[in-house]
């Protein structure tokens, strides 16, 4: 393999939509663009995130020029934290997105560490070989940037997370000159978002949620609680400009929210004015129909604000009778389930609950089918790979370039770890890198294996059915009873009793057992007792045997 081929390397957000996370290499050089987590599906018991696995870029850490991030949501910084400890590379983002990042991150590791380098829109970073170039785009966070990689084949462009916003809240528009400039300078290859291809169309823009919001603020009797999230800085500031203009004044619930809105504040990504912004404790001071409390929780989190609410737990606010609560967020796929149980709770306090209304009180911050085909028209890319979405959306995607007249050897559904190689003459897939992911539990501790998740799913399912023998080795046989006891396991005592006699039978007749050691009578009589389990009821518990020598 030629050395000097050009690499893209996608190690999380290709075929899912999380954990975005690629890696471009050419020669001696690498960067990564974004470093992302996502959030576990239901199987995954006492997950609470999941990052890429980084061994790759562990591997070759002495070429990592340095981690690039397009914009400060979770799905692409994320993960950071876990990588900076074991990597020495500056850190690159937009103003905005280091601000929030240093915030987050302080919590977790010492940042004096850390490299971390502010670059505005336009400028032109060298890394070794490469150059990287942060490009203005909208999409629903300040500070959000496409990143045009320069490799000697031409411009390799992340689209990062986008849509053509023509009414941004805060006024900064897409650098709409700059991308079709980059067509005539030659772009390689274009790594779009996908996320929304299923959609026809335009997308809303971020101001269309000022009516959908307007109208609740002038129906609503009593407070108003909105839910989103605590990066949706422009849907808070939106927030505060409706409470001003109804005149209601505006308090936050959640520690995270909170510290997000000072921040902003502080660095003027928000403007809010002093008599409208409260806290908590002042609530008392007004009337229902004088207040709006943001919280987090749209997504269910055990314990945010709104959940704890939900369940009379928030010693700070509690959910009364003509309460209205907004949801102004999109369910993250995976999260149905825990949202509708806080939804129902709410109601169950007297709140009215909206999260879904004709007038949009929510829009998504990705671009629709006619934005994704704006894309391609604008900087005319030779490849094509659409990341950011699911294998669903990806193929979509790709419908869509052949329906622009793009041949097949020009589109590309890249997964998580296999290489996008590209040439002089040609770009192919080539044999995959190891990646994966890794799962991070609510200590923080890395690496939750498969199997302790089957055990948890077990566990959850059909409980713990403990065996306690103790065998002679003088006399070599069993001796005294055998001790069987459960936890969380469904079948009834008569049950239970009928497995003990079976036990017994099995260990007397079953003479092998004798001449085994220790540790292989626990697993044949773990066996036994699964199959047997599993037989009479399809049960499934986790059986743990202990057999005692004495002698
Ligand atoms: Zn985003
Ligand atoms: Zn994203």
């Amino acid at each position: 393999m030629n050395m000097d081929n050009v690499k893209v390397i996608p190690l999380g957000g290709a075929g899912e939509i999380g954990k975005n996370c690629t890696v471009v290499t050419q020669g001696d050089d690498m960067v990564m663009i974004d470093c992302g987590l996502s959030f576990p599906h239901e199987e995954m018991h006492g997950v609470d995130i999941v990052i890429p696995d980084f061994s790759y870029v562990v591997e070759h850490k002495k070429k990592l020029k340095g981690i690039f991030l397009t914009h400060a949501h979770e799905d692409h910084v994320g993960a950071l934290s876990f990588l900076i400890t074991k990597v020495k590379a500056p850190v690159y983002g937009s103003h905005f997105t280091i601000e929030m990042l240093k915030a987050k991150l302080s919590e977790k590791i010492d940042i004096s560490k850390v490299d971390f380098r502010v670059f505005d829109s336009g400028e032109k970073i060298k890394a070794g070989e490469l150059t990287i170039e942060p490009i203005r785009i909208t999409h629903s966070i300040p500070g959000n940037n496409a990143l045009a990689v320069k490799t000697k084949y031409g411009i390799v462009l992340f689209t990062g997370d986008f849509k053509f916003d023509f009414t941004p809240v805060d006024g900064k528009l897409t650098d709409l000159n700059r991308l079709s400039e980059l067509a005539s300078e030659g772009v390689v290859c274009l790594l779009s978002d996908s996320t929304n291809v299923e959609r026809e169309g335009w997308s809303h823009s971020e101001k269309s949620v000022a009516e959908g919001l307007k109208k609740v603020f002038t129906e609503a009797l009593g407070r108003i609680l909105i839910t989103t999230f605590a990066s949706n800085i422009h849907r808070m500031q939106q927030a505060f400009d409706m409470a001003e203009a109804t005149g209601r004044k505006v308090a936050i619930a959640g520690r995270r929210m909170e510290q997000s809105v000072d921040t902003c504040i502080k660095l003027g990504y928000m403007k809010v004015s002093k008599d409208t912004h409260i806290r908590l404790n002042e609530l008392s001071k007004y009337e229902p129909h004088e207040l709006i409390i943001l919280t987090t929780g749209s997504q269910g989190e055990p314990l945010s604000a709104l959940v704890q609410m939900s369940k009379d737990e928030y010693s700070r606010l509690k959910i009364n009778e003509g309460d209205t609560v907004l949801y102004s967020a999109r369910p993250i796929p995976g999260n149905e389930s825990a949202i509708w149980r806080t939804v129902n709770r709410l109601f169950k306090f007297g709140a009215n609950v909206i999260y879904d209304s004709p007038t949009p009180i929510h829009v998504s911050g990705h671009g629709h089918q006619e934005e994704l085909k704006m894309m391609i028209n604008l900087v005319r890319p030779f490849y094509l790979a659409p990341i950011h979405g699911e294998p669903r959306h990806q193929h979509l995607y790709c419908n869509i370039a052949r329906n622009m007249g793009y041949p097949e050897h020009r589109i590309f559904t890249l997964s998580n770890g296999t290489p996008l190689v590209i040439t002089e003459s040609n770009a192919t897939i080539d044999l995959p890198v190891s990646s994966g992911e890794v799962l991070v539990d609510s200590s923080g501790k890395l690496g939750v294996s498969n199997f302790v998740l089957k055990d948890r799913a077990a566990l959850a399912k059909d409980g713990v059915i403990s065996i306690n023998l103790a065998y002679d080795t003088k006399k070599n046989c069993f001796v005294g009873g055998i001790e069987i006891s459960s936890k969380g396991f469904s079948g009834n005592s008569q049950l239970l009793k009928q497995f003990a006699s079976v036990l017994e039978d099995y260990i007397t007749t079953h003479k092998d057992l004798k001449s085994k050691q220790n540790h292989d009578k626990q697993a044949m009589i773990n066996d036994f007792s699964s199959q047997w389990l599993y037989k009479k009821n399809r049960y499934k518990p986790v059986v743990i045997t202990s057999v005692m020598h004495l002698s």
